[in-house]
């Protein structure tokens, strides 16, 4: 294990130097050594400047242009540096009806729900979760194309994408999905290795909301693959894009959605005969007593001191484990990393070790004499098995998160439609402090 405590104490100009010697793979690649000045900055105090210039009623009606109110909350969320529970209650004291910020609650309501499918499925994430609901014409490719990767396909839109996710490490949800689909759909290339890239790149980078929803484009977990036209394209960018594109009119996705599906689908008109996908809900965690002096183990999901188990014990030791397994597997940009350093050097105490959390956390308790290991809820697997292998010597407490809805009465979380019926009720109350 090695102390990374130094990390914590730098100018952004220091720490960008200092990780580069420390993980030069980090900035490998294009566009991951680029670390942009723009509006991500990690800790609190960025976080709630950006939360009270949130706007949910100019959300509602603008969220899917590229230019509308949305939020750009994505990497505080991630982190745990915000609650969705703060952001819903945030989001409703700004309106005179709660009913207003009824759009901004529902789309918060689609990274809780991805993160019960994790909870409920684990690692199987990232495989297909059903057949695909229709059948490409082109055949699978298990890496995405140097032009791409480039920005040099020649569609300016799609050229555009890619820079910015290189150069910000952050896309509007609608040039997600349009980037995900034309690579899948059109470009062929297979969604996890699409979703890997997305993971080297997003500040926000999270398999649960990722995975998943590369999973929804690409009709393996969804009812039909999402497909755009240039026209959607043009509705939505106010043409910025198309307007001086070389091979505007004769682009991937001119034209309807009827001839489109039949140029990338064989069966186009024969919707794949599939069983209801049906997903049970993970049990809740049995109530643990909480220890009394515990080490608080910050995790990828609660950089924060206003994370669960921080809040619950604000005297409590302080821990971050930077896990080589996730820099192994994920592959995080230098500006994830500077955006992660930056959220633990503002939570006071904090210690940060390299290393194994299988092996360090219960190391370290013992080290400082805790008698036991306080964390947030948590959906990451690997997180969670390490939970399970140090709770066979130490006693763990699990700190839930201020509830976001009521999901008691959730039997399947198959699709959103069925989870969001369920739950859209109770996510439009305020937190009962
Ligand atoms: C292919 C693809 C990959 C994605 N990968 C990620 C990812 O790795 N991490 C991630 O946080 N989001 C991911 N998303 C979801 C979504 O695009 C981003 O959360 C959103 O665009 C972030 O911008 P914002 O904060 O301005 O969102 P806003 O529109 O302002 O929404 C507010 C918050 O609601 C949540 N949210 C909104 N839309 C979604 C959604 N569709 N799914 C999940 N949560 C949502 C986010 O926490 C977001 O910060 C992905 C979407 C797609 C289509």
């Amino acid at each position: 294990m090695k102390p990374l405590n130094h990390l914590l104490s730098r100018s952004r100009h220091d720490l960008v130097n200092e990780l580069r010697q420390l993980l030069p793979e980090a900035a490998m690649g294009a566009g991951r050594g680029v670390v942009p000045d723009g509006s991500h900055a990690g800790g609190r105090a960025a976080a709630v400047r950006h939360l009270e210039a949130i706007d949910p009623l100019a959300y509602g009606h603008t969220r899917n242009h590229v230019a509308g109110a949305v939020t750009r909350l994505s990497p505080w969320i991630r982190h745990g540096v915000l609650s969705l529970a703060e952001v819903r209650d945030a989001a409703i004291a700004r309106v005179a009806d709660p009913a207003q910020a009824a759009k901004l609650v529902s789309e918060l309501g689609w990274r809780d729900y991805w993160r019960q499918v994790q909870l409920a499925v684990g690692d199987a994430i990232h495989d297909d979760l059903e057949a695909p609901a229709a059948r490409w014409r082109r055949p699978r490719l298990d890496v995405v194309p140097d032009d791409v990767l480039e920005a040099q396909t020649g569609m300016a839109c799609i050229d555009a994408f890619v820079r910015r996710l290189h150069d910000t490490g952050w896309l509007h949800n609608h040039e997600r999905m349009w980037l995900a689909s034309w690579l899948v759909h059109v470009r062929g290339v297979q969604w996890q290795a699409g979703a890997d890239w997305f993971l080297e790149h997003l500040l926000d980078g999270d398999p649960a909301s990722n995975h998943l929803s590369w999973q929804w484009v690409a009709g393996t977990f969804s009812a039909k693959p999402y497909l755009f036209n240039r026209e959607n394209l043009e509705t939505f960018t106010s043409g910025i894009h198309c307007r001086g594109c070389a091979v505007l009119g004769r682009c991937d996705v001119e034209g309807g959605y009827d001839d489109l599906t039949a140029r990338l689908f064989v069966d186009a008109n024969e919707p794949a005969a599939r069983p209801p996908l049906r997903i049970r809900p993970a049990a809740p965690l049995p109530p643990s007593p909480a220890p009394t002096r515990p080490l608080v183990w910050l995790t990828l999901d609660s950089v924060s001191a206003t994370s669960p188990a921080a809040a619950a014990f604000p005297d409590a030791p302080r821990l971050f484990v930077l896990d080589p397994a996730w820099l192994a597997a994920e592959r995080p940009s230098l500006k994830r990393l500077v955006f992660l350093c930056e959220c633990l050097a503002d939570v006071s105490g904090v210690e940060m070790l390299l290393g194994d959390p299988h092996a360090v956390v219960p190391a370290h308790a013992a080290a400082l004499g805790c008698d036991g290991v306080a964390i947030g809820e948590t959906p990451c697997p690997r997180t969670r098995h390490a939970v399970a292998t140090i709770s066979a010597t130490q006693h763990v407490a699990t700190v839930a998160w201020p509830p976001f809805c009521d999901r008691s009465k959730v039997r399947d979380l198959g699709r959103f439609s069925r989870y969001w019926q369920q739950v859209s009720t109770s996510a439009l109350r305020l937190t009962v402090s």
